[in-house]
């Protein structure tokens, strides 16, 4: 089964206030996005990429991508769940398994696309990286009284790159709903979902302060992607 990774990238990146949207803030002289598909494309197995970007930023992603033939670069949507919708439209007939990834993950490693592809190819329908929480975690009201404390060892942070078997999510948009995950969209039809073992590089860009992080990491040259 052939695999292709959507790259979604549409996001205004208001959190981050760079003043450009997230995907195209610019990470050691490189927007996010460069780096992104560089864990991406850096994985052997994957034959098709689709970038979802702003509507008013088609060609720079196109421009990222430069001239690499398996990258193509569709308009996204208000949200992200439209974002991943606008593209399913746009798959391969031969797409067997597809992969769901943040741009905003900009660090996300080209082993752990593999692992999460492995996992699909062993017949686990949906697949998500994650790592164990280690802060307690607590769950409030709207006034910030605190109403539980589920136990950190049943917790883990997920991250992207999501994968599925094709038909897996296309069903799950089908049928409609807000999660803030592909992942989540599957639970809510009933589907199984695999967690398996995720990558601190593979953690998301929202505010000025990660992407200091991610600044400081990429000089590290054992800790890039
Ligand atoms: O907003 P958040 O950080 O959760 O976004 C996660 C990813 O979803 C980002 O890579 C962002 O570019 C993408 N996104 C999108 N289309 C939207 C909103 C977010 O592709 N409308």
């Amino acid at each position: 089964m052939k695999v292709v990774v959507i790259v979604v990238a549409a996001g205004n990146g208001v959190r981050l206030g760079v003043g450009t949207p997230k995907a195209f803030a610019p990470l050691r002289g490189e927007p996010l996005l460069a780096h992104a598909l560089r864990g991406v494309l850096g994985c052997g197995e994957v034959e098709h990429v689709i970038v979802v970007a702003p509507g008013s930023h088609i060609a720079q992603a196109r421009g990222v991508a430069g001239d690499d033939a398996r990258v193509e670069v569709v308009a996204g949507g208000a949200d992200r769940a439209d974002s991943v919708k606008a593209v399913l439209a746009a798959l391969h007939p031969d797409d067997g398994i597809v992969l769901v990834h943040d741009a905003a993950r900009c660090l996300a490693p080209a082993d752990l696309f593999a692992r999460v592809i492995r996992a699909v190819r062993a017949g686990h329908p949906t697949v998500v990286p994650g790592i164990a929480v280690t802060d307690t975690v607590k769950v409030v009201d709207a006034e910030c009284r605190v109403q539980a404390t589920p136990d950190r060892d049943s917790l883990r942070g997920i991250q992207t790159p999501q994968g599925f078997l094709r038909e897996v999510l296309e069903h799950a948009h089908a049928g409609g709903g807000y999660a803030t995950d592909d992942a989540g969209l599957v639970e809510r039809i009933g589907g199984h979902v695999l967690v398996v073992d995720g990558d601190p590089r593979a953690f998301k860009i929202t505010s000025a302060f990660d992407l200091a992080v991610a600044t400081a990491l990429i000089v590290q040259d054992h800790l890039r992607p």
